[in-house]
């Protein structure tokens, strides 16, 4: 947030009308459409803000029978454990890594007992650290908006590097309007997450791509590549053969958290508007 606090005070200059009034004018824009980092120019116009609805609808797995999350299988993520799974896109897109972390269990952030509460926190460094190991890579922006799916999912966004103008608020739009990644690079990136995070536990599901090696011009060549081709797989980390991923201790009784009883599926504000 220091980024935006500079960007905001030393860059942005003063919004064209002052007026206050109960509704804005439609030329007056918010400050951050004349930050360096909004991704748009030319004729802009806020929208009308809707009524409030008095109930919202429901999100996506507040029933839990319906949450495609509890129902995706393993193979579905690039790297699990018993209690966390960590998955990407479909398919590329424009930042080098966009990777989505889930509890197993059907929680939502505010549901999670305290151990994985505890353990929510080892997980987002440990994914933080192994996205800003990947080349390119300058910060890892993490989100949690939860208006979408009931389903715990914190997002993670790697930002490239000396990408100025992609830091801050507007990083998750620039993903979808830059051009995607090549996949190969994509596949690659994932699959080295997936192996970091297997070197402390759990099973890495992300394969690198397939070296698509061209046709050797002469026996002597194919020789000579056949003694440098590396191995197709990746390695399974030494670590790996623990099988817990995250070992949190948990904390002492008494000391005034919130009771931690709840165990999983034990949501109970799911589908219930407040
Ligand atoms: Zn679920």
């Amino acid at each position: 947030m220091d980024n935006f606090v500079s960007i905001h005070r030393v860059r942005t200059p003063r919004p064209r009308s002052a007026r206050v009034g109960f509704v804005p004018e439609p030329q007056q824009l918010p400050s951050f459409t004349y930050w360096p980092t909004f991704p748009f120019e030319g004729d802009i116009r806020v929208k009308r803000l809707l009524d409030p609805v008095p109930i919202e609808p429901p999100r996506h797995g507040d029933n839990p029978a319906e949450c495609r999350a509890c129902a995706a299988p393993d193979d579905a993520y690039i790297w699990v454990s018993d209690r966390w799974r960590v998955r990407a896109l479909d398919r590329p897109t424009g930042l080098p890594a966009v990777l989505i972390l889930e509890s197993r269990s059907h929680l939502d952030l505010g549901d999670l007992p305290n151990m994985l509460a505890a353990e929510l926190g080892v997980m987002t460094v440990r994914l933080e650290r192994a996205i800003r190991s990947l080349d390119g890579v300058a910060r890892v922006h993490v989100n949690r908006w939860g208006d979408g799916a009931a389903h715990l999912h914190v997002w993670f966004l790697a930002r490239p590097y000396g990408r100025l103008q992609l830091q801050g608020t507007f990083l998750a739009l620039w993903d979808d309007i830059l051009p995607p990644i090549p996949e190969d690079q994509w596949r690659e990136n994932l699959a080295l997450v997936a192996a970091w995070l297997a070197e402390f536990g759990g099973r890495p599901l992300a394969e690198p791509p397939r070296i698509n090696w061209t046709a050797p011009t002469s026996l002597a060549d194919a020789e000579r590549e056949a003694q440098t081709r590396p191995d197709d797989a990746l390695e399974p980390a030494a670590a790996a053969v623990e099988n817990d991923d995250v070992i949190v201790s948990e904390p002492a009784e008494g000391n005034g958290d919130a009771p931690d009883t709840d165990g999983p599926g034990l949501g109970a504000h799911h589908g219930q508007p407040s």
